[in-house]
């Protein structure tokens, strides 16, 4: 079996994994970056809006106590807090870390990098580069290996002696030192042979992305199985916040092979407007109460807003997602909708066709060549699509360590740092950060071992891993795939209700059985069959945790909407729900944590009056202790 040692091992070679290898590697620690497909392809390759960071360039307005509040609204205020603040604090520095490694921002007329207005970002904030603005990210970053790999080359005669890729392998358990239980590697198989892989280190960053497959209609692609979620559960961590999904409102609807992928939000940051089957700006009627000072009321002025934000406020269009995703479900109910079961987005009597195709060039040739629709001429038919989880490996803020010794987890599939609702681009700001973070977190823990940890338990991976293929007359992975990704979509969606999320737990329980006896034809080479029946397991784990936690709140908040409890109460924001599993898969717990109170500097960034929409009784005193 081919085997690797390393001192910190990646997986995952999005933003998150490469900003995490490249601080390990710049601090002096033998890296591997192992990536379940291409090198380069990944989810933050296909992030079109661009990354918030309080730089203040288009409205000097803005600083990092401004984006804080906003993070912190957007996730209805049941963030990390700490996190949220190191986000705000350090997006400015790791946009202009990118720069200097060679990023090509679009600029302002006076030669900064320029910002752009995204839902719930009070001033202009996402440094972008058109609607491409994750290929530029990646492009960066993989340029920032290939660079440390020649100063390598220089230095040691070997390209790959301090950094290496490991492409389409897809690690399948985290392996431990029996003794003292840290994390001491990682078990795997590549992708294209079929041949196993250990990877033998001390530390490991998980940095796997997101969970959408487990849904049916998803902006996700092939990858996102959950992965990195089911190995930190599996090896001991826990995850937090999984009932909170991000259904982005704006995904195409037809055709149907291509429904779910997402149409950026730049699309409305750009002065797209949403209407209905009778023409209606509709979002005028879904501003909630508690963000009903910060919207415009009428049309006049959101349009006014775009072209003077001192004396206007924003359109309802930019309201977090989860608002707008929820008014677009609601008018589709109502039968309004458009003839394709989603509404209108226009952006082609908004703006001159070149403006259009200058600013949005990826939306126009996606709806060109995928519908046959002319976005400068007629409108989109947009909905709903499951976008993002918010819910993640629990870690340390600062260090991003999981509770597992050696295990680190930055990015998406962490939890925490967005609460119930992240906004639009949080992501690659939360990427770059934190990934770094975890980097240097994982080189510091590898300084302070006194004893490298041995990897155990690799026959067992090995032999979890080849059951698929040594069983004749199973199940079909991909019929016991499909049933999970509609139980997920229609019983734990974007409105949930007790009964319908307790059917869908009895309906996983049924499918974890049938996905214990599916069987893959063929061999190990390159056998997509033999992926989807290892990964089902991922995707089962963690759809049980989405649904055991969805069922579990009682009340909506965020990326969590009850029927039966409409409402968000303060009790709730204080209980974040924590799930753990037991090393096969068993067992899967829920349990309620206390959520800390927020520092006494934070919370007094924000009026009482708004804090009271949000906070308890006890909270509002500690409040009130802390401006005396
Ligand atoms: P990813 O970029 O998702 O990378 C995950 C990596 O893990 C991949 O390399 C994958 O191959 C690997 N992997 C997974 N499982 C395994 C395994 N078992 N073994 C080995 N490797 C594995 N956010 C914004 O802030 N702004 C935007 O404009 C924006 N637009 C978006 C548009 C789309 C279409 C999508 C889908 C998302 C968008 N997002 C945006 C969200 C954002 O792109 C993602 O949340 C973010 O890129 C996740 O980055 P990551 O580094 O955590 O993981």
């Amino acid at each position: 079996m081919e085997r690797h040692e390393y001192d910190v091992v990646v997986i995952g070679a999005g933003g998150a994994g490469l900003r995490a290898a490249i601080e390990a590697r710049q601090q002096g620690k033998r890296t591997a970056i192992v990536c379940k497909s291409l090198f380069g392809k990944a989810h933050t390759v296909m992030a079109e809006g661009g990354a918030a960071a309080a730089m203040g360039n288009v409205n000097p307005n803005d600083n990092w106590m401004v984006h804080f509040r906003d993070t912190m609204r957007g996730g209805k205020f049941l963030n990390n807090w700490r996190m949220a603040e190191l986000h705000a604090k350090d997006a400015p520095d790791r946009v202009w870390e990118l720069e200097a490694w060679g990023a090509l921002f679009d600029r302002t007329k006076d030669g900064k990098i320029s910002q752009r207005n995204f839902g719930g970002h009070e001033y202009p904030r996402l440094a972008h580069v058109g609607d491409r603005t994750g290929l530029e990210l990646i492009r960066t970053l993989q340029q920032r290996v290939v660079a440390l790999q020649q100063e390598d080359e220089e230095l040691h005669g070997d390209f790959e002696a301090y950094i290496k890729v490991f492409a389409e392998c897809t690690v399948t358990r985290l392996l431990k030192d029996e003794e003292t239980g840290a994390i001491a590697g990682a078990f795997g198989y590549r992708r294209e042979t079929g041949d196993f892989i250990v990877f033998d280190a001390p530390a490991v960053v998980l940095a796997t992305g997101g969970i959408g497959k487990s849904f049916v209609v998803t902006s996700n692609s092939w990858e996102y199985t959950g992965d990195g979620h089911a190995l930190a559960l599996l090896a001991g961590a826990k995850l937090i916040n999984m009932e909170f999904i991000q259904f982005h409102p704006t995904g195409m609807v037809w055709p149907p092979s291509v429904r779910g992928i997402l149409v950026t939000e730049s699309v409305r940051g750009d002065g797209g407007v949403l209407r209905n089957s009778e023409g209606r700006r509709f979002m005028f009627d879904y501003i909630p109460d508690v963000f009903k000072d910060k919207y415009a009321t009428t049309e006049e002025e959101g349009d006014r807003w775009y072209t003077d934000q001192a004396n206007n406020r924003r359109p309802p269009e930019l309201l977090p997602r989860d608002e707008v995703a929820r008014a677009i479900n609601s008018e589709v109910k109502a039968g309004r909708g458009s003839p394709q079961g989603g509404v209108f987005l226009d952006v082609s009597t908004r703006l001159p066709a070149e403006e259009i195709t200058r600013r949005l060039p990826s939306m126009y040739h996606q709806f060109k060549e995928l519908a046959d629709v002319d976005i400068t001429a007629e409108p989109m038919q947009v909905g709903p699509t499951c976008h993002y989880v918010m819910g993640g490996i629990e870690v340390d803020a600062d260090t991003q360590a999981a509770s597992v010794p050696g295990l680190f987890a930055a990015g998406e599939v962490s939890g925490g740092m967005h609460g119930s609702n992240r906004l639009g681009g949080n992501s690659l700001s939360d990427l770059l950060v934190f990934g770094r973070r975890a980097g240097a977190g994982a080189s510091a823990y590898v300084n302070d071992l006194t004893r490298r940890p041995v990897p155990s338990g690799v026959e067992e991976a090995k032999a979890e891993a080849l059951e698929p293929l040594e069983r004749t007359g199973g199940e079909n992975p991909y019929e016991v795939h499909h049933e999970l990704q509609r139980t997920m979509n229609d019983l734990v969606g974007i409105i949930r209700k007790a009964e319908e999320m307790s059917e869908a737990l009895q309906g996983i329980e049924k499918l974890k059985e049938r996905a214990g006896n599916t069987a893959s034809t063929g061999s190990r080479i390159y056998n997509p069959g033999w992926h989807l029946a290892i990964d089902l397991r991922n995707m089962l784990l963690v759809s049980e945790c989405v649904a055991r936690a969805a069922l579990l709140r009682q009340e909506s908040r965020g990326g969590h909407t009850r029927d039966d409890f409409p409402t968000m109460t303060a009790e709730w924001r204080r209980r974040l729900l924590v799930c753990s599993a037991a090393p096969d898969g068993s067992n899967v717990k829920v349990e309620e944590q206390a959520q800390p109170s927020m520092r006494g500097d934070l919370i007094t960034l924000f009026e009482r009056s708004e804090l009271e929409k949000y906070l308890t009784e006890d909270e509002l005193a500690e409040f009130d202790a802390a401006l005396e």
